[in-house]
């Protein structure tokens, strides 16, 4: 059973939706393909459950029609993937369990593609990249303007499937939905940002630069922001000419699925973006894909560290943000109520899973006689279903993810550390989510550098507390850390801040602001310091950085002579230009 919503309803911001039944993850019916392409070899795909038909395969939600609850799915149905503009169900055996973070019931089946469909996408992408390339800049422009407006229409539809999927709460998940928008917005001023330059070098002669797309790219997704990173890539890839391949992360790949339907809706046309799914052997598959130009990856340091190597020596360009230990810095004399708040919420928000969570706190002097109030205000934080009203956070990605967060937790106690806040055991008062991943907020004190709480990235709703005594020493053990994603500093004195911002090594610096991500719609990057960020951090996504990422720099110079002159003789010198 399921029922559609009015597009007049109001926005699903308001937590207070009534219910309404889940959607089905997948497809609603299969069909044979055809590949429309010359060079890609015909799909012939078959159904677990279902016969052909001649309706074609689609997603089930639609822009107001999609879930509202932790209901169980009664009839779960596979993820399809997407191929010159169709959704086509995998012949894949091989199938990854997606399961709802809050309650553990089966929402779908992730297929992992086989190599002929792996090498059908790029195949598709590499045929569409002529015909895409030669379009103007002005009608690919157009059609990210309709992107933009589709995103909008299907906000809700994307933050239910991600609330489903990944498990953070609906107002999170439009939050999710929003900063992937604004990188889809900025895309829309390309006919600005794309501009070279030109010089007369000499009489007659003139040097221009252009940029130029660089054929097929790919990118490869983690699992925390399921619309927002893909939309890191899809607008700037393929506005600036490019045909892209995308996986999604196999834990969540609804929303990818969602803004694929939108793309295609928006005019990309049949092979200009393709998903494929799976996990490492996919991954593998896109690093050694000649055809593949360039590799955008954004996950952990295990994945990334491989991804970057591998891609690189394959000779392609890869950009690849990495995992965080994001610091804050506590002045004793900040607006204690602005730093105590800010804290909470950036450190405990999406239960976490942030790369740009706030998960250490530097307490300096006195401050650290604030623990035990910032504990009560995390206490206060609701831990519920993510389509529930109340709920302030969900659940964990995956039953893996909460035992691993507990032993991080457990291994803090056993090397010294004083659990403040003890999140494990945790449970909603619902029985309907008695099976989900849940971890409470935790704060763990008197953690020191070496401890393995504090080395390891935890990824959960976990805070850690270091003491120091002076601004010095907190810069220079932040300084010290290996990561160097997000910092932050709360301090009443513009001169405290000032030193600390030019003193610390980190990518993204906040100044009493917990988490200072840049937003996509300015020229500001996503950038990163140290172990955050493969290749010392010269690719960043969007901006001007990620736009030059998925461009190929052209310089040429010409000479048009005003004389209608003949040469008489050859010069062989070097060419000096005056
Ligand atoms: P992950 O590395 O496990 O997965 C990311 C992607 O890599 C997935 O698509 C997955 O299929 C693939 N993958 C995973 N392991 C692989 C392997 N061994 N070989 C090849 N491919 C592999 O990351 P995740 O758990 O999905 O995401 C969380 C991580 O991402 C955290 O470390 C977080 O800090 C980081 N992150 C960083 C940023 C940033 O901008 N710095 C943003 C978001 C997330």
């Amino acid at each position: 059973m399921r029922r559609s919503i009015a597009r007049s309803v109001p926005a699903l911001a308001s937590r207070a939706r009534p219910s309404l039944t889940p959607r089905l993850a997948g497809l609603s019916t299969t069909t044979p393909i055809q590949a429309s392409k010359p060079t890609i070899r015909t799909l012939h795909i078959t159904s677990r459950s279902q016969q052909a038909s001649s309706a074609g395969v689609k997603l089930t939600s639609t822009t107001t029609s999609y879930p509202t609850s932790h209901e169980k799915i009664q009839n779960p149905v596979d993820t399809p993937f997407f191929i010159d503009n169709k959704f086509v169900a995998s012949t894949t055996s091989e199938f990854i369990d997606l399961h709802d973070p809050a309650t553990n019931n089966l929402v779908t089946r992730v297929p992992q593609n086989t190599d002929e469909e792996l090498r059908a996408a790029v195949a598709s992408a590499q045929a569409a990249f002529p015909g895409w390339r030669a379009t103007s800049i002005v009608s690919r422009q157009q059609i990210m303007f309709k992107f933009v407006q589709l995103i909008r229409e299907n906000w809700d539809r994307l933050a239910a499937s991600i609330t489903l999927e990944q498990g953070k709460v609906v107002s999170d998940a439009r939050g999710d939905v929003h900063r992937g928008l604004q990188v889809a917005e900025s895309a829309c001023g390309i006919t600005s940002q794309l501009t070279g330059e030109v010089l007369e070098v000499a009489k007659d002669m003139e040097t221009r630069n252009y940029r130029e797309p660089l054929g097929v790219v790919a990118a490869i997704c983690p699992f925390n922001f399921p619309a927002m990173i893909p939309l890191w890539s899809i607008p700037i890839a393929t506005v600036t000419g490019n045909c892209l391949i995308l996986k999604p992360s196999e834990r969540d790949p609804g929303a990818a699925m969602i803004l694929a339907e939108l793309a295609k809706e928006a005019g990309l046309p049949d092979g200009v973006l393709n998903i494929v799914h799976g996990s490492h052997r996919a991954v593998d598959f896109i690093l050694d894909a000649p055809e593949i130009k360039a590799i955008s990856f954004v996950g952990s340091n295990k994945a990334g560290e491989y991804i970057y190597s591998r891609g690189s020596e394959n000779g392609k360009r890869v950009q690849a943000n990495l995992g965080a230990k994001n610091h804050a810095a506590v002045l004793p004399d900040c607006n204690k109520n602005h730093a105590l708040n800010s804290i909470v919420g950036a450190a405990f928000g999406a239960a976490g899973q942030r790369c740009m969570a706030l998960s250490t706190l530097v307490m300096v002097a006195e401050s650290k006689d604030w623990l035990p109030e910032l504990a009560d205000l995390a206490k206060s934080l609701v831990l519920n279903g993510g389509f529930e009203k109340d709920s302030d956070l969900g659940p964990v990605i995956s039953k893996h993810s909460k035992e691993r967060i507990e032993g991080l937790i457990a291994s803090a106690e056993e090397e010294g550390a004083t659990i403040l806040l003890d999140g494990r055991g945790y449970k909603p008062a619902d029985p309907k989510f008695a099976n989900g991943n849940w971890v409470g907020p935790t704060i763990i004190t008197g953690v020191k550098p070496h401890m393995k709480c504090y080395t390891e990235e935890i990824f959960g709703p976990v805070l850690i507390a270091l003491e120091v005594p002076t601004l010095t020493s907190a810069i220079d053990l932040i300084n010290a850390n290996e990561y160097g994603n997000g910092v932050a500093i709360f301090t009443k004195s513009g001169a405290t801040a000032q030193a600390f911002q030019k003193h610390i090594e980190c990518g993204q610096v906040g100044i009493n602001v917990p988490i200072p991500v840049p937003i996509g719609v300015s020229n500001f990057s996503f950038t990163g310091n140290k172990k955050s960020i493969a290749g010392g951090g010269a690719n960043t996504f969007y901006g001007k950085i990620g736009l030059n990422f998925y461009t190929q720099q052209k310089t040429v110079t010409s000479l048009w002579k005003e004389e209608d002159a003949l040469a008489t003789k050859a010069d062989v010198s070097m060419p000096v230009h005056h």
